[in-house]
């Protein structure tokens, strides 16, 4: 059984914690954009060089950059059974260049780590980031509803969306998302 993931959240869900439980539970690799943007700024090579301004700016680098960075990495023999995407797809049409990198199988699961605006608010002023301001999480929430909300409806709409409440320590959300992505993934045909 193969182990496509993407996982989704708002920053301060906890996605990051959950996507390193993944790896260890299914053994496959976890596939960050952001991280993986970031080495190549930190190395200077060239896509980090055309990277840089974009990310300072809080953009999106652009849809070509990113599919030819996935694709590569995709290809690697690590992700042959599977993977946590974590920061990819961020636009739909990232979603459907994926659909047809995966053809004909796609994805096996989107998961969306659901947790309430005001409890990831209080959360990340508990962080006490500098650049954690309350207008600044608020201004990175309302991108992300703006962003993603189309993303989770193609998902949904190819049935391959579960969401996951995000609320509760990190072993309980662990545990629910094992749980959920264990019974999607034995009973594909099912209800969710
Ligand atoms: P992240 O760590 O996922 O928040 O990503 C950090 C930054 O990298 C983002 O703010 C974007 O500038 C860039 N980035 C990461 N993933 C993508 C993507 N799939 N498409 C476009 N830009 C991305």
């Amino acid at each position: 059984m193969t182990h496509r993931l993407i996982v989704m959240g708002k920053q301060g869900a906890g996605k990051g914690t959950q996507c390193l439980r993944l790896t260890e539970r299914y053994n496959i690799p976890h596939i960050s954009t952001g991280d993986m943007l970031r080495s190549a700024v930190a190395a200077g090579t060239e896509l980090g060089q055309r990277a840089k301004s974009v990310m300072d700016a809080g953009d999106l680098v652009p849809d070509d950059l990113m599919m030819s960075i996935v694709d590569e990495r995709l290809r690697e023999s690590d992700a042959s059974e599977g993977f946590v995407l974590d920061g990819f797809p961020r636009t739909s049409a990232q979603a459907e260049w994926l659909d047809g990198a995966l053809a004909p199988g796609g994805i096996d699961l989107a998961i969306s780590i659901d947790v309430p605006d005001e409890i990831v608010v209080a959360r990340m002023l508990a962080r006490g980031r500098e650049d954690d301001t309350e207008d600044a999480i608020r201004r990175r929430l309302d991108l992300y509803s703006e962003q993603t909300a189309p993303l989770l409806d193609h998902f949904a709409a190819a049935e391959r969306l579960i969401s996951i409440d995000g609320f509760g320590d990190e072993d309980t959300v662990e545990a629910r998302l094992a749980e959920a992505i264990d019974t999607r993934l034995e009973n594909p045909g099912g209800n969710p």
